[in-house]
């Protein structure tokens, strides 16, 4: 299969090893005077676009940045729990730049890019290295050294973290950077600005247009260049672990001007999440894969058990050792219950679908503790302190303050949510929405079809292929924005220091902003008789049946028929009350919904397109006799970049994927 001639990877020649290191001796430089003078949009202050803006403004460009939340500090990284991977090989267990290239395009199914991926790997150290001198409070061992520990689909230690925080943690440092140059005068922060429309000129990307949230006052802003740092689309199933504002609208409006979306349909279903309680919830919880390191995933046996806990007849602790099935253990006895998330969530879905769940509802699992607190933590504590025979009792206690110090706030807000003591009692959980490895088309230089504008982070298709392996998108993001961005975008400005400002008053920034004036009218006029909400749900619904954990071709063409009926049912019937001149987070969000139900089209026919299963991307159709994903790499081992034409209709552009230092096998974690 031939790559599309409109894409073009810009992938360096020679030895993978030496790419990135080649490209950054030979890349165009900006001298100092220049870069000056040339203005830098950053939309997103979260991981990626925090780093990123922080180490332009650092260059000396003029950067601008937006974000909507009322502070920089609060965009959506933060609530990143479990760590951020780097080749460190601090453990001496056998880690190395290849082995972390190596497992991420295992994790990820073959399904990303070599080059990429290697310089991901590669500059994966400098990320540490960074944060720490910034001050980020990575876990510790005793001596001082800095502490690891595991996450799915990988064999070694890699994992760098700051208890149950670390994506707080690793934001405060990108925000102290960001905000040092805030104070210098080299980047200007626009808060509480939502990005409606970039503006083209002369086929480049020449700013944007954003609605100032409290006032509803459109702005004009002109750039060189535009990044977008905008973040993920989960939230298109409504129920998700992201953040109740994170949306597609910033990526959704660039991709309507020109910028061909990647693997829409490569969605991450996360294994280790709190349950769904109820029609009433507008977000799920997210339990850190950390967890997973000490916390064992089983179910009963016997279905009679599974009934007898559900119905609430039989306490989980008194089911004994030979009558659970630690169903991961069994299964995929190499990798355990660190296998990854997809195949992890598959796997849970087979022992619920087979009756064996545990809650009211039979969507759930236990992970639980009490072995490794009592067996691994206690008996350790025991051993440190000559305690002979300790009971079962004195293992508990020993072993807690161990846990407690790995895990407390994630056990603290488990039980704040559930009502549920995980110290004493397994902890219930389910698989649900937490990331898209889909998103805006990049190259190696991280710029989209549209010259001009960039994507990194979340917003951007990223280097997971078909699925994350977890601590990965921290590493992504910080690599794109401190250690990716500030070299390649001199390679498109060196070519742009003659380009003076373009006034704002320009035919195509008025254009633009009319564009946006025209919905934000056309939403306030259809005063319907339902809410957004409404209609969120309907598609999360839509959305998490057909397009979810498990697809098939009879589900998707129903769930783009139905998505394209949601979406005119909505434009004659959604209800945005208020005033467009106010701060109206009705209208906010019936905004990005608008943009959701165009996206979920895509994604459908995506998956539909899609005639095999890869990752998080499952087609009931394509398994193998154990249930496992069976890929087709004859007939798609590529990147589906998709061109937008019209609304509901769009062609779609193939990337070839080659893999030249990797043999591609089937995935296997037995
Ligand atoms: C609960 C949870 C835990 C996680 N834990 C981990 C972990 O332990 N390790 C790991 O590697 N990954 C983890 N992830 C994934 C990781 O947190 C995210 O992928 C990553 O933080 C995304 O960073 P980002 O900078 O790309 O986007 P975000 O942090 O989502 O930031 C997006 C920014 O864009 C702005 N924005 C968006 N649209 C607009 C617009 N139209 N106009 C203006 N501004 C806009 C927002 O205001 C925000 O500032 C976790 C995810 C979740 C949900």
């Amino acid at each position: 299969m031939a790559t599309s001639p409109k894409l073009d990877a810009k992938i360096p020649e020679g030895p993978l090893q030496e790419k990135w290191t080649k490209f950054r001796s030979t890349v165009p430089l900006v001298n100092p005077a220049n870069k000056r003078n040339l203005e830098i949009i950053v939309v997103g202050s979260g991981l990626a676009g925090s780093s990123a803006a922080a180490s332009l403004a650092e260059l000396g460009y003029k950067v601008k940045v937006f974000c909507f939340q009322d502070s920089a500090r609060r965009a959506h990284s933060i609530a990143a729990q479990g760590g951020i991977n780097a080749a460190k090989n601090y453990q001496n267990d056998g880690d190395s730049v290849y082995r972390l290239f190596y497992d991420t395009i295992k994790g990820g199914d073959y399904r990303a890019r070599e080059a990429n991926v290697y310089r991901l790997a590669e500059v994966s150290a400098n990320i540490i290295d960074q944060c720490v001198a910034q001050g980020v409070p990575f876990a510790r061992e005793y001596g001082g050294y800095l502490s690891n520990r595991s996450f799915g689909g990988t064999q070694v230690q890699r994992t760098f973290y700051a208890a149950g925080q670390t994506g707080q943690q690793l934001l405060l440092g990108a925000y102290s950077a960001l905000m040092r140059q805030v104070a210098l005068g080299q980047v200007k922060m626009y808060t509480r600005h939502e990005m409606l429309n970039i503006v083209m000129i002369d086929g480049k990307c020449r700013g944007i247009i954003a609605r100032n949230l409290i006032t509803g006052e459109l702005e004009r802003h002109f750039g060189h260049a535009v990044i977008l740092a905008s973040g993920g689309y989960g939230n298109v199933f409504y129920l998700s672990t992201n953040a109740m504002g994170s949306n597609a609208t910033a990526i959704w409006k660039a991709h309507k001007k020109g910028a061909f979306f990647g693997n829409p349909c490569f969605t991450q279903i996360h294994p280790t999440c709190i349950p769904v309680s109820g029609e009433h919830q507008s977000k799920l919880t997210l339990m850190s894969e950390s967890l997973r390191n000490d916390g064992r995933i089983w179910v009963p046996k016997k279905l009679e058990d599974a009934k007898a806990i559900r119905e609430g007849r039989l306490n989980p602790n008194d089911i004994k050792e030979e009558d659970r099935d630690y169903y991961l253990e069994r299964r995929y006895p190499a990798f355990g219950n660190l296998v990854p998330r997809d195949v992890a969530s598959r796997a849970a879905k087979e022992r619920c679908d087979a009756g064996f769940g545990v809650n009211a509802t039979g969507e759930a699992v236990f992970l639980d503790f009490a072995y490794n607190l009592k067996y691994k933590y206690g008996m350790m504590e025991a051993n440190k302190r000559g305690i002979k025979n300790p009971t079962e009792q004195q293992l508990k206690e020993l072993g807690r303050p161990i846990v407690e110090e790995k895990y407390g706030n994630l056990f603290d807000m488990y039980k704040q949510i559930t009502g549920v003591d995980p110290y004493e009692n397994p902890m219930m959980i389910y698989p649900a929405v937490h990331y898209t490895m889909g998103g805006l088309w990049v190259d190696y230089h991280l710029m989209t079809t549209v010259p001009g504008l960039y994507a990194l982070g979340e917003a951007n298709f990223s280097d997971h292929g078909a699925n994350r392996l977890g601590a990965s998108a921290l590493m992504q993001g910080l690599a794109d924005g401190y250690f990716i961005i500030p070299y390649t975008i001199g390679a498109y400005l060196s070519n742009e220091i003659k380009t003076k400002p373009i006034s704002t008053n320009h035919e195509a920034f008025v254009q633009a902003e009319n564009e946006v004036k025209d919905q934000i009218n056309k939403l306030m006029n259809v005063k319907g008789k339902h809410s957004v909400d409404h209609f969120h749900k309907k598609l999360g619904k839509i959305m998490w049946n057909k397009c979810g954990m498990a697809r098939n071709a009879k589900g998707l063409q129903e769930a783009i028929e139905e998505i394209r009926s949601l979406r005119e049912e909505f434009w004659k019937d959604v209800k945005v009350p208020g005033s467009d001149k106010e701060f109206n987070p009705e209208l906010e969000k019936a905004g990005r919904v608008a943009d959701f139900l165009e996206l979920g089209e895509l994604m459908c026919i995506d998956a539909l397109h899609r005639n095999e299963s890869c990752g998080g991307h499952f087609r009931e159709e394509y398994q193998t006799e154990d249930g496992e994903a069976l890929r087709d790499d004859a007939n798609f081992s590529y990147v589906a970049a998709w061109e937008f034409k019209e609304l509901g209709k769009w062609e779609l552009h193939k990337e070839e994927l080659k893999f030249e230092n990797i043999k591609v096998a089937q995935r296997s974690y037995k």
